[in-house]
């Protein structure tokens, strides 16, 4: 086996999961003679939050997500937010086209298919829904959306939604027909695949990043030196036996998902000084009822109850997972100090220090619903879920329906400007002064639009060569919408989604 023990890189990207897929995939094409070394903790690709377990798969493209549009203070709705993720999520779909159009990517059926994406609401969010969807037509984004508050309609779309309900209740919902359900683990396994055959590229496995510091190579230029523990090599106890291996590079990304924060620590990154984590895990309602399965079609995205975070919106899933048709209702909260699903019970007392010490407790203290919330879901019984499900699926039996945990995520809360300490639910891309170390906190929207911000990272730590002309015309040969944005070109808009959904089969 070739040792790597001492190897210098130009990359080192800790994590294998979608966003260091994305990013080795991209840093190959724009310039493939780097020599990238990924590192590992798991035995495989993908089996942190990108496994199609531990996420919704939703192709995030704010078609049926409520919380991507709010109502401003003056009563409009606010589509910013949501034209920034379609178009995000339309530059996803842009580079996995390009890798499947030119052969890179087998088969695109093996991770994104087309599921209609819609909204459904009742009584006085009805009137909210119809607004909504006024305010996003006017974008060729959304375009295609359609509206609809007969029940006779919804029963067409919807049919395990409407039976049982109380004919009554006001209605409403939208419809997207060009949504997306993405297997995100199986498209990380493709990703590495292919880069596991190209030259340059290095794997550590089953290693964890056990510590990282910024030194100065002999030529004066700062890189990271990263110690990697092997996890393979155990002693008589079964235990690691703490073999280490020393690896350097100029360049650092840590896509190590909620491992990220205890890494910036020990990178001791300023940028991330006052930051810190609390995380949240998710649990999902997984159909056993292959009737009730095949009855329903479509991702049914609802409205947060009060205090709710914006990943916990319930939603009624259709999921092709492996090839097989799932039905999914979630995700509850659950709470766990681990900050990976892998993780330890350690992480998150570990990973309060005296500079995040005081905006971690005011974030609970400024966010008093989201913990009601939280100890509300806890303490949640099979029953009780199976009430919320009725919400959306009045004839649910609780027998048709398994629990299964989802993956964690680590909202980020960093220092605000007034209010001490604030929790955030985006995503937020930390990085050096000089661009050699760059890491990814929090998880929404998520594995979705990882193309883009793996883009924002590497704008930020590679400006001058993203500025050069021969990255730019790659960039544009992989995402025009990228190089070109389609703003509110309706032509444009409609023949990049055409073009991708042809390469991708989602037409
Ligand atoms: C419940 C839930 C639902 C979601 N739903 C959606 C959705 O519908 N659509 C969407 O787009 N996104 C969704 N997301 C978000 C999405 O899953 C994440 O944004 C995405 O998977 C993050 O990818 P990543 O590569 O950053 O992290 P991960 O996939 O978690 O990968 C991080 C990797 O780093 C490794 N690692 C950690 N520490 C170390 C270390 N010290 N050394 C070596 N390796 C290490 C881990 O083992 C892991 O393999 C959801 C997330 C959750 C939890």
């Amino acid at each position: 086996m070739q040792s790597f023990d001492n190897a210098t890189f130009d990359v080192i990207l800790v994590g294998a999961g979608i966003m260091s897929a994305t990013l080795a995939t991209l840093l190959k094409e724009l310039q493939p003679s780097l020599r990238i070394c990924v590192v590992e903790r798991l035995r495989g690709y993908g089996l942190e939050s990108s496994d199609a377990w531990n996420n919704a798969g939703t192709g995030h493209s704010a078609f049926c997500e409520l919380n991507y549009t709010p109502t401003g203070a003056d009563g409009t709705i606010d589509v910013k937010k949501a034209l920034k993720i379609a178009n995000n999520f339309e530059i996803s779909k842009e580079l996995w086209a390009f890798l499947v159009e030119r052969g890179s990517l087998s088969s695109a059926a093996d991770f994104i298919r087309r599921v209609p994406h819609m909204s459904f609401v009742w009584d006085n969010n009805c009137e909210y829904l119809r607004d909504r969807f006024a305010a996003m037509l006017q974008h060729p984004q959304f375009s295609d959306m359609v509206f609809s508050n007969d029940p006779a309609t919804l029963m067409q779309w919807m049919p395990l939604v409407m039976r049982g309900r109380d004919p009554q209740q006001a209605v409403a919902a939208t419809r997207m027909e060009c949504g997306t359900d993405v297997n995100f683990g199986a498209l990380t396994r493709a990703l590495f695949h292919r880069l596991e055959r190209l030259r340059g590229m290095h794997f550590h496995m089953e290693h964890d990043i056990t510590d990282l510091e910024r030194v100065t190579d002999a030529h004066g230029h700062t890189a990271w030196h990263l110690i990697a523990r092997d996890l393979r090599d155990q002693n008589t106890d079964g235990e690691p036996d703490g073999h280490e291996v020393n690896l350097t590079a100029p360049f650092v990304f840590i896509g190590a998902g909620g491992g990220a924060l205890p890494l910036l620590d020990k990178a001791k990154v300023v940028e991330a000084d006052g930051y810190g984590g609390f995380p949240i895990s998710g649990q999902w309602l997984v159909c056993n009822n292959p009737r009730v399965i095949a009855e329903h079609h479509g991702k049914v995205y609802g409205k947060a109850s009060v205090g709710a975070p914006p990943m916990s919106v319930p939603h009624l899933d259709t999921r092709i997972i492996d090839g097989e048709k799932r039905l999914l209702f979630g995700p509850f909260a659950g709470f766990s100090t681990k900050f990976l699903k892998n993780g330890s019970y350690f992480d998150l007392p570990a990973s309060v220090e005296w500079d995040n010490m005081f905006p971690m407790l005011s974030a609970g203290w400024n966010n008093l619903e989201l913990t009601r919330y939280l100890v509300a879901q806890v303490t949640l019984s099979h029953e009780d879920r199976i009430e919320a499900l009725r919400e959306y699926l009045p004839e649910a039996r609780a027998e048709d329906w398994e629990l299964a945990i989802a993956g964690q995520r680590v909202q980020v809360i960093k220092r605000g400007r007034d209010v001490g300490g604030v929790l955030e639910f985006g995503t937020e891309v930390i990085s050096t002064k000089d661009g050699s170390l760059a890491a990814l906190l929090g998880a929404s929207p998520g594995a979705s639009t990882s193309v883009a911000i793996m883009l924002e990272v590497l704008q930020r730590c590679f400006p001058e060569e993203m500025a050069s002309s021969e990255w730019q015309t790659r960039l544009a040969a992989m995402m025009p919408s990228y190089v070109q944005p389609v703003g509110a070109d309706v032509a444009r808009c409609k023949a990049a989604r055409a073009r991708t959904s042809q390469i991708l089969g989602l037409a």
